[in-house]
């Protein structure tokens, strides 16, 4: 049995951590699928390449508003995926192919890594013969994957999930998608703006519904005049259409489509690792426990990203892989990772992006708030986009305008939130934020320049 310093189980994240101070270490890294993790492979990456193309596409279909007749004469979808797969493929290819041999400390497994007992686990391969390890160190990285429900899983229709959707052969004239959050979102927009007629399904009264109340109500609201969406309506029943699809809704309504796509959520991975036998104790809804410095519950097991994270996001699984990297060489001064002030966007129409607290959850925690509201309307960069529907709202507290939280929706909503992002990492309050630095005029940024000088603070 073969013994090793550090075991990581995921080439997502997990992959980024063993650099040059990690050279005189004998290191193994497992990977059962694709190598390079969700983000590179069917994440973050290709759905914005996508998004791109179907943001390009509105532009066209849009472009009326501006005096220009523009017709999208033809949407070449073979095309349109390649140019992200084949972005993207050898890349992951190229990422394998440095693991397996890059490095001579390092060995890559390409296999499924189970616990068998404390800190050993066997590996097995879908051509050889398993084998067994054991490692002082381990890292958690294994990710999560999507979330089927039974309705669905047990109908033996056939369905989509992200990690197939984007390699379809042609973009379907009719699109059901179950799933009301940031990946139904995201892939309504891809598919209605590229020629798909999108029914969206969800069973929350509003889509995007964690996100702060002023952007799931106007966002469902701006949804509804795209797509068919219907509220309120988990499915009780899936129907294979052969071909195509038939969901039957709780509210009575019956949706179909020619292609279905389930985006209700995804779970972490760490329920496919046998963790009772190493000793590893997760929350009930399958997460790791880790505490604020990555740390399981038994000594040298660490974890990071989606298989512990409630965030599900890459930023954060990337900062959570630099803590763990650092508190493995230096475990009697470890550092914690920083969750405070974790962003999030929503790369639809309009895009979406989001940081601190929303006003529910300053109301749920009593926490005294003042927020005001500015239209990207407002702004001359908005009458130069006649912009009518984007706007971007801040939370702060009354007395030392210290930010709580921070939400827009709008174009380039992912960006323009940045300033925002830092000024509450850093703990800038609004007052000066708004006034201690000029703001390009007359650039998108103004929005939020007025947002804040539009707070009723003390
Ligand atoms: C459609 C979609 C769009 C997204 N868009 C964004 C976005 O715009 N911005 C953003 O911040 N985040 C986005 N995310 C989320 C982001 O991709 C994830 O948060 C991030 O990739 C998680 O990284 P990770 O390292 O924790 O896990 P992963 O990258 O999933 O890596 C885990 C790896 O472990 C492997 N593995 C699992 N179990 C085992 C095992 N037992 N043995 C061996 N290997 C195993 C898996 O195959 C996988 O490769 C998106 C996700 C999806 C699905």
């Amino acid at each position: 049995m073969r013994h090793f310093d550090l075991v990581i189980i995921g080439s997502g994240s997990g992959n980024t951590l063993p650099d040059e101070r990690f050279a005189d270490l004998d290191i193994a890294v497992v990977e059962h699928g694709v190598f390079g993790g969700t983000c590179l492979n069917v994440g973050c990456i290709p759905t914005k390449m996508f998004v791109y193309a179907s943001d390009v596409a509105r532009e066209v279909t849009d472009a009326a508003r501006y005096g220009l007749d523009a017709t999208l004469d033809k949407v070449r979808w073979p095309d349109i995926r390649d140019r992200v797969f084949n972005r993207i493929d050898p890349i992951s290819e190229g990422g394998r192919r440095y693991r397996a041999a890059g490095e001579p400390n390092i060995t890559l497994y390409s296999g499924h890594a189970e616990f068998t007992g404390p800190k050993r686990m066997s590996i097995t391969f879908p051509d050889a013969a398993p084998e067994e390890i054991t490692a002082d160190r381990i890292v958690l990285a294994a990710g999560a994957r999507p979330d089927i429900p039974t309705v669905i899983a047990e109908s033996g229709a056939p369905y989509h999930t992200s990690d197939t959707i984007m390699r379809i052969d042609e973009v379907p004239d009719r699109m059901v998608i179950v799933g009301g959050g940031f990946i139904g979102a995201e892939f309504a927009h891809v598919f209605s703006a590229l020629g798909s007629e999108v029914t969206i399904v969800t069973r929350g009264e509003r889509l995007l519904r964690h996100l702060d109340g002023t952007v799931s109500e106007r966002f469902t609201e701006l949804a509804r005049r795209r797509w068919d969406v219907r509220t309120n309506a988990p499915a009780v029943h899936c129907v294979d259409g052969g071909p195509g699809v038939r969901l039957e809704l709780a509210d009575g309504s019956e949706a179909t489509g020619d292609v279905l796509l389930v985006a209700t959520g995804r779970i972490p991975n760490g329920d496919l690792m046998n963790l009772p036998a190493t000793g590893v104790a997760t929350h009930p809804d399958g997460r790791v426990v880790v505490d604020d410095y990555q740390r399981t519950s038994v000594p040298g097991i660490y974890a990071l990203g989606d298989v512990c994270s409630p965030y599900q996001l890459k930023h954060v699984a990337n900062h959570e892989a630099k803590i763990v990297a650092y508190n493995l060489l230096h475990p009697d001064a470890p550092r914690r990772a920083d969750h405070r002030f974790v962003p999030s966007a929503v790369f639809t129409a309009p895009q979406v992006a989001s940081v601190g607290l929303t006003e529910e959850e300053c109301r749920e925690r009593g926490v005294r708030y003042v927020s005001a509201v500015q239209e990207y309307g407002s702004v001359a960069y908005g009458w130069a986009m006649e912009d009518t529907t984007g706007f971007c709202k801040v939370l702060a507290d009354p007395s030392t305008g210290e930010l709580l939280g921070a939400h827009i929706m709008g174009a380039q909503a992912s960006t323009v939130i940045q300033p925002l992002i830092q000024a509450m990492s850093f703990g800038l309050p609004a007052r000066r934020m708004a006034e201690g630095q000029y703001w390009i005029h007359p650039a998108l940024p103004e929005v939020v320049e007025n947002a804040l000088l539009a707070l009723p603070l003390d």
